[in-house]
């Protein structure tokens, strides 16, 4: 008889763990708190590792087509004028821009249609586990009892269902919130990523996309935090107000903030000294976020789809599998949440003096001779996404 298990998010870890497993003969049901695959959401990196695991998934020609056109990244001043200009990357790994670039949305949509032998249940949500040892029982808010060999919750970095099995888990804020949205695009944007730090903590920037539109995002550091538990209004209130003396495409960002595309998250970190408990795991944002400022979010989802979906194939009792899952990928994990010093608040230059000497640096970075000798440009560029070696796993590779 098969074996059963209930994966908790639709996004990028859940899917990608769901294809794994249904291909090596499982009973996988997707459980997804929204009634659809979300559509939110900016570019993306699939880097190294997690480059790997698309291509055994037979999906790199379609993520490659998918890409966002983005060619490099231009550190910008208060006109929108180039001051340092960064190249994309050209192999697995390197670049702000990495070479596998797509938005979040339609990997989301791809990582759903490859995994459709999985069983998709949107709209609900997991309200009890009780885990007796043999299975878990799990309570949903709409849908009737079911039981489970094993549960996994990909949640992303502010999971709920996370605090049944682990209350103890705290996650690490960094400081730092981030809004992202589509705008339209005119006749002056460019195919390169736009960065203006602001000065007082703000940062605004302009990325192309493959749709037409433009991907703005808007970030601030702040002490306080709550702010992404407000409703929309409150949100966009607070936004226009943070960044109303703000140049160049501000105006534009903020007229837009009603489109319905606003995505408002408060950047953090999980760390979590385990990433189990009995035969319910974490996997992804939910375990080991490494937040967006450290370009391998996706990355470090993808590589722990793979390696926890072999392992479960590999061993008859889940909770070795979870087991030997943190081992393999405690170390890519350990370096991939390891920010550059000073993140997010260096990028985030507060003061006028803060402001040049970033200005400064990222002039450096960018210059080849300077930036290699300097190591600024490798530092902030090239995350560390071939940190482990990918095990092989004895599971069918898809047709
Ligand atoms: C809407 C959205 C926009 C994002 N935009 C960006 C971006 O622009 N840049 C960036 O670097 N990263 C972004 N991320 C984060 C990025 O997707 C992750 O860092 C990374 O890909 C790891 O993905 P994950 O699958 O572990 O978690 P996530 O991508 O966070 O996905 C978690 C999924 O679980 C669902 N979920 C949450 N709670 C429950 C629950 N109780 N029951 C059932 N389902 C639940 C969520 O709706 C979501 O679909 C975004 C995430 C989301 C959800």
């Amino acid at each position: 008889m098969s074996r059963s298990i209930l994966i908790s998010g639709a996004s990028i870890a859940g899917p990608t763990l769901a294809s794994w497993l249904s291909r090596a003969g499982w009973a996988v049901t997707v459980v997804e708190r929204f009634d659809h695959v979300r559509e939110q959401g900016q570019n993306i990196d699939v880097r190294g590792v997690g480059r790997q695991v698309i291509r055994r998934m037979g999906l790199e020609d379609a993520v490659r087509a998918a890409h966002t056109g983005e060619t490099g990244t231009d550190f910008v001043d208060e006109h929108g004028r180039a001051i340092a200009a960064f190249a994309g990357g050209t192999d697995d790994t390197s670049g702000g821009t990495a070479e596998l670039e797509i938005l979040r949305g339609q990997f989301a949509k791809i990582l759903h249609a490859h995994s459709k032998d999985a069983e998709y249940v949107f709209g609900d949500q997991i309200t009890a586990l009780h885990d007796d040892g043999a299975g878990v029982d799990v309570e949903f808010r709409q849908g009737s009892p079911r039981r489970f060999d094993a549960v996994v919750l990909a949640e992303g970095l502010r999971s709920r269902s996370r605090a049944l099995v682990m209350p103890d888990a705290r996650i690490d804020e960094l400081g730092l919130y981030n809004a992202f949205l589509a705008i339209s695009r005119t006749g002056d944007d460019t195919d390169r990523w736009r960065v203006l730090p602001c000065g007082r903590g703000r940062l605004l920037s302009l990325r192309p996309d493959n749709l037409g539109t433009i991907q703005a995002s808007l970030s601030f550091t702040s002490d306080v935090r709550g702010l992404d538990r407000l409703g929309h209004d409150d949100v966009a209130a607070v936004l226009r107000a943070t960044f109303a003396d703000v140049g160049w495409a501000a105006p534009r960002v903020l007229a837009e903030l009603d489109n319905g595309s606003l995505y408002f998250e408060d950047i953090g970190q999980a760390k979590l000294a385990e990433w189990s408990r009995g035969r319910v795991a974490l996997l992804g944002d939910a375990a080991y976020c490494a937040s967006p400022v450290s370009g391998m979010g996706t990355t470090l989802a993808l590589a722990g789809a793979y390696v926890l979906a072999g392992e479960l194939a590999g061993h008859d009792d889940p909770r070795d599998a979870f087991a030997r899952y943190e081992q393999v990928l405690r170390p890519l994990v350990t370096k991939a949440q390891q920010l550059p010093p000073g993140a997010p608040q260096i990028a985030h230059p507060r003061s006028r003096l803060q402001l040049a000497a970033f200005r400064t640096a990222v002039r450096v970075g960018s210059s080849p001779l300077l930036g290699r000798v300097s190591g600024l440009a490798g530092r902030f560029m090239t995350p560390p996404a071939e940190a482990i070696t990918l095990p092989e796993y004895p599971i069918p590779a898809p047709a």
